[in-house]
């Protein structure tokens, strides 16, 4: 078989695939190519037909399917080839990658830079151990989304959702609209899994409840869902006796997280981070396999696509650059990006380069109220965001220059911590106000 060698492949083709494709191409690479398993572009935007995407980078607020399109558009008018249809199969540390389809079977593919952008997948009923019989009527969130955007099918008509992330919240609104009665969403946490924005578009605004520190710990029914039972949980999160209730339904269904898609990273030997299941990137997006980028949900679940579509410029321009450097660029060892006070995890989680402008993603671990994020280096605020609230379900974005990253090399060190407001000292010089996002 002989191995075909372009400038770069890109694997996956959401909006991250898409993102990273059009970059490389700008940036210079004449030879990119976008491989995708499903049969039409966009990842999982076409099935999104809500609206709520696009609000920093179009300042207008897009459905899925449109804000895919405008980049599916501009992908079409270049030459980037584009195979659908083709299941990346393996992936070597050397790029090398084997992918198969049903017209040229299987391929053999070694690309001189690799962009990995392949989305995450939903966790299910046997991630999360619940007891109880194994009915039909137990669907994750987004196959249920697929089903009635897509398919035009209605999975069910008397509705239990477990977990408030974005995706459960949405369903919930979308299950409504078909004439589906949801009785309730039901929540471990004691706050809210997904944006306020959707817990009040998409619950309040229909009177569905939602029960926080409530869990699922029965599944009822032999042939078809019957009833779940739902218990109130404790501090320890774990269901308290005495406090079961039995909620007839016809339909479980389950939003209780996603998890991003990483067989292939690893099987390139790419170095992963327990603590968003991504791989370790640095400014550039490269992960610790040389030559190998990573941007959207394959690196850390995203709140909001533009922040996807964001990092997959930056991996697609890195990607040529690498290309077009041809091997001549020395690879820096790289400096730890620490999570500090109330950060649950930051990417990129390392720095190699301290010479463009870095956009630092993090989330907190729990709510807080009236805060400042701060990039500090040797005791020195270098960047941050003051915000009204910062919670779990929102990521908080960080900007440094060069000018600031600058300190950082000097420093050897460097963490992003969220203090509040009194406490955080300074006059919040060369910091930002509010969200991104209005
Ligand atoms: C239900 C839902 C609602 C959302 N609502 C909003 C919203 O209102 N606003 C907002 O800003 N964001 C929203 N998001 C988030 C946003 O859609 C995601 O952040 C974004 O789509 C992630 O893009 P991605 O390209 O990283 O992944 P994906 O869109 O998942 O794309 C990954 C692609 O990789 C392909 N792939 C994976 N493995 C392989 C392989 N081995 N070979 C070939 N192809 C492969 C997949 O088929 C897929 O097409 C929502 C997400 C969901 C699921």
């Amino acid at each position: 078989m002989k191995a075909r060698k372009p400038d770069c492949v890109v694997i996956g083709a959401g909006p991250a695939g898409l993102g990273a494709a059009l970059a490389a191409h700008e940036a210079g690479l004449k030879d990119v190519l976008l491989i995708e398993r499903d049969v039409e572009l966009g990842g999982i935007l076409p099935q999104c037909i809500h609206d709520g995407f696009g609000s920093i980078i179009f300042k207008e607020t897009l459905t899925g399917p449109q804000y895919a399109q405008r980049f599916i558009d501009r992908v079409e008018k270049t030459d980037i080839e584009v195979k659908l249809n083709t299941m990346v199969l393996d992936l070597k540390p050397d790029r090398t990658i084997t992918a198969v389809n049903a017209r040229e079977g299987i391929m053999e593919i070694r690309p001189r830079s690799l962009v990995l952008a392949m989305g995450c997948r939903e966790r299910t009923r046997h991630q999360i151990l619940i007891p109880g019989y194994r009915p039909a009527g137990v669907i994750c969130a987004g196959a249920a989304q697929r089903d009635i955007n897509i398919e035009g099918l209605l999975p069910g008509r008397r509705v239990v959702i477990l977990g408030s992330g974005d995706i459960g919240l949405i369903m919930a609104r979308r299950f409504t609209l078909e004439g589906a009665e949801v009785e309730g969403v039901y929540e471990i946490m004691d706050h809210p899994g997904g944006l306020t924005r959707n817990v009040v578009q998409c619950l309040h605004d229909y009177d569905i409840p939602l029960h926080l520190s409530h869990t699922v710990t029965f599944i009822h029914g032999r042939k078809r869902v019957e009833a779940v039972t739902v218990s109130r949980v404790g501090d320890d999160l774990k269901p308290l006796p005495g406090t079961e209730r039995l909620v007839p339904c016809d339909t479980l269904v389950l939003s209780v997280g996603l998890i991003p898609e990483n067989e292939l990273s690893k099987k390139a030997g790419v170095v992963l981070d327990p603590a968003t299941g991504g791989p370790l990137v640095d400014e550039r997006m490269e992960t610790t396999v040389e030559g190998i980028f990573a941007c959207g949900n394959v690196m850390n679940v995203f709140d909001l696509v533009d922040y996807v579509t964001h990092t997959a410029e930056v991996a697609g321009r890195a990607a040529a650059e690498y290309v077009l450097a041809k091997g001549r660029r020395r690879r820096e060892a790289p400096l730890r990006v620490e999570p500090g006070r109330n950060v649950k995890f930051v990417v990129p989680q390392l720095l190699r380069g301290f010479e463009r402008e870095v956009s630092f993603y993090f989330r907190v671990q729990h709510p807080e109220k009236a805060v400042r994020s701060r990039l500090v280096a040797g005791g020195e605020v270098l960047a941050g965001r003051r915000a009204k609230m910062v919670r779990p379900p929102e990521m908080v974005r960080v900007k440094a220059g060069p000018e600031e990253l600058k300190s950082v090399r000097e420093m050897g060190e460097v963490r992003i911590e969220v203090l509040p407001e009194a406490g955080a000292g300074g006059n919040g010089a060369g910091e930002e106000t509010g969200d991104d996002v209005a």
